[in-house]
């Protein structure tokens, strides 16, 4: 069996789908559009291709495909998820319709397929950042302004009146026509999406979807207050400790919005808000969660309703030993096996992306052992290179690294990951005027 893994990728996911798949037994052919990822594992069986360039990207894969038969397709990440979706109609194998991980990617798109399906909905408008302001007051204050296909929070700003609207129009405007945006060639980056900010608790939902059905994997709580003016993703935790009716509601929307985007077959990652008023689906990805932090989550084999289970019975020992990762449920769902054989572990899991406090060059971190002693911590990763210029949100698109920790609560979870953070300690040193004339 082949699996064609589209990426841009950390060379930490690449290894993760690596390992996964030697244990399956089956090959991957990596495909992507960053050439400094041609030296991955696989390099003889790269596949170059440009996601801004979807039809040339989906014959190169095919006429590939015609010389070694694929037989999975996973795509990782936003921007590969319409090609994925256009080569696996062509190979008919079942995935996210093409139109579907296109609404997906689009958040003003979004709005209107959830709205239409009568699911909860801020009032929202969308335009350019360069029209009058005036344009965008009928959504009302305060409101939430934000780039119509970027993520991470990435250019998310919320205002509270005309003035802060103006400048957050202003900076989103040269968010968009930064280098690297530019360069993705993507239509909807020159738009912006304004809508009603929504009160409440956040909440984000794994899941794969089973021909149509949607098996919820996690679903995480962000127990950080996330109220603006930006909006850092920090923590995850898993299992949340919201009330079985608030899950219950949020697992009933999330289905009902993927159902809307029209998504169908493969994994999906969404956001929500939930308040007195409901559910309101913030965004459904037609991809897995990103890059490292997939690694909180692992899985177990489900067992069967209404089995006699025994504690230390053999059966019940291979059900806790037999643990697999996400990257390797996610290469087993898209080789035809259903993903409702597995479940989660029964552990309290969580993962801190770890903000960059401040706009300069880092120079790097002390405490990390310190971090790591931390009771429940499983690993302190820090992915920032020494000497790279770090930007903060809402320009910045990264975190300094990632702390991971298991519990038997969710809420030691939480507290283990915020005592590894505020231990650990970073240098991050003035930009200099050099670096900043040609990095503007
Ligand atoms: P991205 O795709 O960059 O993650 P989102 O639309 O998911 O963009 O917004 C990022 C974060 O900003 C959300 O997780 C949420 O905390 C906040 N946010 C976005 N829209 C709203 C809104 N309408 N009301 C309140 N918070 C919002
Ligand atoms: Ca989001």
């Amino acid at each position: 069996m082949r699996v064609l893994l589209l990426a841009t990728t950390t060379g930490y996911q690449t290894r993760a789908f690596g390992e996964a798949a030697e244990r399956l037994g089956v090959d991957l052919v990596f495909a992507t559009d960053r050439c400094d990822m041609l030296d991955d594992p696989w390099h003889d069986a790269a596949l170059a291709i440009r996601f801004y360039d979807e039809a040339a990207s989906v014959a190169t894969i095919l006429d590939a495909a015609k010389r070694s038969p694929i037989d999975a397709v996973v795509a990782v990440g936003d921007r590969p998820t319409v090609i994925a979706a256009r080569v696996m109609k062509a190979l008919g194998l079942p995935g996210h319709p093409r139109s579907a991980a296109a609404v997906a990617r689009n958040k003003q798109a979004t709005r209107e397929h959830l709205k239409a399906a009568g699911l909860p909905t801020p009032a929202f408008i969308d335009g350019s950042p360069q029209d009058d302001p005036g344009h965008f007051e009928t959504v009302g204050f305060p409101m939430v302004v934000k780039p119509l296909a970027l993520s991470g929070s990435r250019g998310v700003i919320r205002v509270d009146d005309r003035k802060e609207l103006a400048g957050a129009l202003e900076r989103i405007g040269q968010i968009l026509a930064a280098a690297d945006i530019q360069a993705e060639r993507h239509q909807a980056h020159k738009l912006v999406l304004c809508e009603q900010f929504i009160e409440g608790r956040e909440f984000a939902v794994e899941g794969l979807m089973n021909r149509g059905i949607l098996d919820v994997l996690a679903i995480f709580d962000k127990p950080d207050p996330l109220n603006g003016p930006f909006f850092e993703e920090t923590l995850y935790v898993t299992p949340s400790d919201a009330p079985a009716d608030t899950r219950a509601a949020i697992v009933r929307t999330i289905a009902d919005s993927a159902k809307a985007l029209g998504l169908y077959h493969g994994p999906i990652h969404a956001e929500c808000r939930v308040n007195s008023r409901g559910v309101f689906v913030l965004e459904v990805a037609a991809r897995p969660i990103g890059g490292l932090c997939a690694r909180a989550l692992r899985f177990v084999r489900r067992e069967p309703a209404g089995a006699a289970h025994t504690a230390g019975s053999p059966q019940s020992q291979n059900s806790t030993t037999a643990e697999i990762s996400f990257e390797e449920l996610l290469l087993r769902h898209a080789l035809g096996e259903e993903s409702t054989g597995w479940q989660r572990e029964a552990m309290g899991s969580g993962v801190m992306m770890i903000p960059i406090p401040k706009r300069g060059i880092y120079r790097g971190a002390s405490g990390i052992d310190d971090a790591r002693a931390v009771p429940g911590i499983v690993d302190v990763r820090l992915t920032a290179k020494l000497d790279q210029l770090l930007v903060p949100l809402p320009e910045g698109a990264s975190y300094l690294g990632f702390i991971f920790a298991r519990g038997s609560r969710a809420m030691d979870v939480e507290l283990a990951l915020r005592t590894a953070h505020a231990r650990l300690a970073f240098t991050i040193a003035p930009e200099m005027r050099v670096l900043q004339s040609t990095h503007g």
